[in-house]
Formats: C-alpha cells, structure tokens, sequence
C-alpha cells in the first residue's frame, strides 16, 4: 500500500451575488499568475490550488502561521453553489471535505444563505465564511491582493468598527444553528469556532488568508479522512454527463479515492440500477496555448490519482446519473460487491418512502436527494422520489393521494419536463405540478402553493357564509307595496345579495331578499354605495317596514363568529359592520325575539 495524503476538496455555497463566483475566478487567477504555466495541473470541472502556492503568497503572514503543510495543494471545485454541492454525494455524505460559505458583509444571510447552512449541517461539512465584498464598506482603503490581516493594520476606527458590527451580525445568525464564530483572529478554539475571514473577491484582499486557513483546518482536523491508498482502485462522483464533439458522451468526474486507468472497468449509476463499462479515454484539459482548434480541448491520459477532476470516455454511458458514484473494480469478487452496494445506494432514495406523500422527479441523484431531504426534514411526506421525466403513471399516483390528503397530491419535478399528454391529464384530475429548477425555491413554492389553496379553499367556505349588510329604503322609491315588496335602496355598507335575510334597525326580522336589479338588470350581489331596487319577501311597506328605514342583513351567530376567525379574509369594514349587526341582534334577545 502506497498512503499519502490527498488535496482536500473545496466547494463554495452562498447566495446569489454575494461573490461566489468572483473568490472563484480569483483564486484561479491567483494560483496561475504565481505558478509557472507548465507545473500547473489541469482539472475538469475543478482547480488546483497548489500548496507551495498558498505557501508563496502567505509568505507575508508566515511567522504568524507557522505552518508545515502535508498536504499537496486544494482542489477548489469549479461550480458554485447547493446545486453542484448536491451531486457531490456519497453514500452518508458529500465527498467534499470542507466548504466556503460567502456570506455579502454589507447585506448578512439572505435566504439561500440559510439553505445553504441547513445543507452543509445536514451533509457534515465543516465550512469556513468568507465575509465579502468589504471593499464595498465605506471608507474601505483597498490594496490588490492584500492579505487581510495587513489591510485590517491600514483601515480607519470607525472603518474598522464598521466591519466588526458587520461581521457580529453573521456571528448572530450562526448562533441561530448553534454554532459559534469568530473572526479569525480572535478564535482561540478552532475545533469550536467557526473561522470568519473578511474577503474581497473583486479587490482579492484576505484571499491569502482564505486559503491559508482552509488548508490549515483541513491538514489539521481532517488528516485522516485525507489519506488514501494511492494505488487503491479509484472511487469517483459524476458530476455532469456531457456530449462532446468528436469523442461522444463523457462523464465529468471527480475522483477522490485511488487510481483511475484507461481500460479500467468501471462501475456507475443509471436510472435503470448499476451498469459497467470500460474506461476508452481519460481526458485532461489542454494547457490554452496548445488549443489550435476549439473542437481539440482535451488531452488524453494514461492514469489519474485522486484527487481530481477529469472526462471519462466510454462506451454505453448516455445513461449515467450525475451525483452517482463511478467505481473501479479490478476483479471479479470486487466487481460482484460494488455492483450490490450501488444498486441498493440507488434503491435507497425512493425505498425510504411514506404511505402518503409528494411524487418528486429530478434530473439528478444529487438533486433527488437533497430535495427529498430537505421535504422531509420540513415534515412533507414523500411516496416516490424518482428520476426521469413527469409520467401518466406518476399523475395518476399523484391523484390516488390526492383523494387522501389533497396538500400532498402533488408533484414536484426538478429540472425534467412532462411526457407527452402528461401535463393535459394533470390539468384533467387537477393535479398540480410544481416545476422548478433551483432547489432552494422547491420548498418556497410548494409551500406557497399551500397557503392559496388554505386561502382558497377559506374564501370557498366563507363564499356561503352570509355577509353582512346594511342598506336604506329611498324616500319615494316604493315601487310595490307587498309579496314581494320592491323599494329602491342605497347600500350604507358590506354587501347584500339574493337569498340573504333582512332584519330592522330594532332587531325585528322583515323577510328574505328574493330578487336585485340595477339599470333593469337582475345582479347578485351590492357593495357600499350602490343604488338599486330590492325585492324584499315578507314585509309589507307601511307596516313592516318604511321608506328611509335602515336595514340589515340578518348573520346567522355561528356566521358570525366564522367570518370575525377568518377577519384577515374579509375587509376592515365588515368586522366593524359585523359588530354593529351583533348590538342590533342584541335588542331584538332583549326584546325575546
Ligand atoms: P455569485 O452569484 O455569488 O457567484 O456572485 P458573483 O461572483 O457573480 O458576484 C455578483 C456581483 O457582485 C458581481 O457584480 C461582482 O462583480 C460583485 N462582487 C463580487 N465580489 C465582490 C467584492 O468582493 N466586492 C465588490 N465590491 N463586489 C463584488
């Protein structure tokens, strides 16, 4: 056995805007500029960051980390962001070993912030915040490339107190999750403190540190998970199945344990269960210079050690799932193994499923999982977590629940679309699907979803609640006595419609509203303000009732006390009117009705 101890992969998170992508480009800058061109590693889908780079451009902070490091470099995985993160699974957790957090100073945790704590919590990540864009702190005096700890010598008081208010703020909202913070020079217990380091991606200031303590942490706390056996058969994660021209489908991988050799038989993940193939090409981006076509950007390899991010080319491979594992088995006995492990890996993410529950599909295992998760951890059920396109069979499914608990016949689909007929049948049983393609939004939507149709569903049941009203017969708008009676009114307030009974300003009930007509035309319903003619059932003018009379609606008590629990349903001004029904309803209990 050959040990050593590999580069510790990186993934950064955060949300959107707060830098994520400009600390990327600035690392990968600063790791080029400082190396010469040749003795760069090439990556797929990943940099490298090579140690005696980190070691070169930390030198002015040398005598205050005296640091030897072991490990050989970082390898920074190039696409930020959950989505990416999510297909970085393994089995019980993430292949990556430590992660950023950018966090905007100016602006704190925003929502995508919070999901993506919540993700590296439920994924056991250790992270490091990143709290930048101070550049953009009034009154910040910039420097290129500065080390933080230096640019922090140069800045004003008030400057200077400033960030620190800033940089409390995030302390407070990683209290909320239970973790304690500081920055970083003033953590005396990095086992217990998450390490905060003020950052500009644009300005690339604190980017030294930065990558100083994400390798320092690592080497330190996670030696051991680092070690690997350098000859071992390699063990990899897809992140993206990709056509390329003039090679065919490839599989962006990142290979965190072993060896990977062309000809190595593999082992992956379908839709369908595990499949094998053998590895034809492993390809290496060409260094720019020697690019003389477009079409011509890879280069081809004889072996790759972890870790790395590289293109596997093999036949039979369009099926392949990104967020599943690739395996290199070398013998029969190892080969049987992998093959049962994964195929109960891949069982796993729709066997642990309830009775009654949401239907999710999704483009990815990576996003399968994570969505699942993040249902269930909020407390939705779900029946079936598959990948693939929305299916007939998935809507039907979707309806039998539906009858049961109809907030949970729905369906979710992540990044896939409908199959022919689908989206009509759907339509046809009401059954809603919720398309999205950012999985923070997943949850936001659905849960939104919910609340219209409470709301909706409220609105319906107060819909045949009787509303109330008050109204007033016009002088000399009498235009039939009696059987019905039919008068002229304004309505004072609320809402009158057909069917509603009236009663009198002392309580006494008069009849019922048969009939409304305004410009001739029968309405069915009048709001305050309206002027119209009402055929009233019951009363007879001159005797019941008479012209210049105040009515009301009659609301039934068990109405009443509906509408006044769902007041935020109903306008201000009918909760005022409904109290002035109840001192109405009052006289006539006092009168013995
Ligand atoms: P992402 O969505 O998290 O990847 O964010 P980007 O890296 O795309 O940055 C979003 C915007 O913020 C861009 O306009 C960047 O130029 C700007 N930005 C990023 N980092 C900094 C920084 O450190 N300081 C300032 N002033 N602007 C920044």
């Amino acid at each position: 056995m050959l040990m050593k101890i590999r580069q510790p992969i990186v993934t950064v998170l955060g949300h959107v805007d707060h830098g994520k992508t400009t600390i990327l480009d600035r690392i990968r800058r600063t790791s080029v500029q400082r190396k010469e061109a040749g003795g760069i590693t090439q990556h797929i889908g990943a940099t490298e960051v090579p140690i005696d780079v980190i070691e070169k451009i930390s030198k002015p902070l040398a005598k205050m980390f005296p640091i030897k490091f072991k490990i050989p470099g970082l390898l920074f995985i190039d696409t930020p962001g959950h989505e990416a993160f999510t297909n970085l699974r393994k089995r019980g957790g993430s292949i990556a070993d430590i992660a950023v957090l950018v966090v905007d100073v100016n602006q704190g945790f925003q929502p995508q912030t919070h999901e993506a704590i919540e993700i590296l919590k439920t994924y056991k990540v250790p992270f490091i915040v990143a709290a930048n864009k101070v550049d953009a702190i009034t009154g910040w005096q910039s420097k290129e490339d500065e080390p933080i700890t230096l640019a922090l010598k140069r800045q004003r008081q008030d400057v200077l107190q400033d960030l620190d208010m800033k940089i409390y703020q995030i302390v407070a909202s990683l209290a909320e999750y239970g973790f304690d913070s500081e920055r970083y020079d003033r953590v005396t217990d990095f086992t217990k403190q998450i390490v905060i380091i003020p950052t500009s991606g644009k300005t690339g200031e604190g980017i030294p540190e930065l990558l100083l303590y994400i390798a320092g942490l690592a080497q330190k706390y996670l030696e051991k998970r680092l070690e690997i056996d350098e000859n071992a058969p390699g063990k990899g994660v897809i992140l993206e199945v990709k056509e390329e021209t003039g090679i065919g489908t490839t599989l962006t991988t990142i290979l965190y344990d072993g060896v990977m050799r062309r000809g190595d038989r593999i082992i992956f993940g379908t839709k369908n269960g595990p499949k094998e193939t053998r590895i034809r090409a492993l390809l290496k981006p060409k260094p720019l210079d020697e690019i003389r076509d477009p079409r011509d950007k890879f280069r081809g390899v004889e072996e790759v050690h972890a870790a790395a991010g590289i293109k596997i080319a093999a036949p039979d491979i369009d099926d392949a799932l990104p967020g599943s594992p690739v395996i290199v088995v070398r013998n029969e006995e190892d080969r049987k193994k992998a093959l049962e492990k994964l195929q109960k890996e891949l069982e796993s993410i729709s066997f642990d499923t309830d009775e009654i529950g949401l239907i999710v599909k999704a483009d990815t295992l990576g996003s399968l999982e994570a969505l699942v998760r993040i249902l269930k951890e909020h407390g939705y059920p779900v029946k079936k977590a598959e990948i693939g396109n929305v299916s007939k069979k998935d809507v039907m499914e979707a309806d039998v629940v539906r009858q049961k608990d109809r907030y949970l016949g729905v369906i979710i689909a992540f990044n896939v679309g409908l199959e022919p007929g689908v989206g009509e049948e759907a339509f046809r049983l009401r059954v809603p699907i919720i398309k999205e393609n950012v999985v923070y939004r997943i949850l936001e939507r659905y849960e939104q979803w919910r609340e219209e149709e409470r709301e909706r569903e409220k609105k319906e049941k107060l819909s045949k609640l009787i509303l109330p009203g008050k109204f007033q017969i016009l002088p000399g708008y009498v235009f039939r006595r009696s059987d019905p009676a039919i008068v002229g009114v304004r309505v004072l307030a609320g809402v009158i419609k057909p069917k509603y009974p009236v009663m009198r300003e002392d309580g006494k009930p008069v009849g019922t509203i048969k009939g409304m007509q305004k410009d001739r035309k029968s309405v069915d319903e009048a709001h305050e303000g309206d002027e119209l003619a009402v055929a009233i059932q019951g009363p007879l003018v001159g005797r019941h009732i008479f012209e210049g009379d105040i009515l009301y609606t009659d609301v039934p008590n068990d109405h009443i006390r509906t509408l006044l629990r769902n007041r935020h349903l109903i306008p201000d001004s009918y909760v005022e009117l409904l109290q002035e029904i109840m001192e109405v309803k009052k006289k006539r209990g006092e009168e013995g009705e």
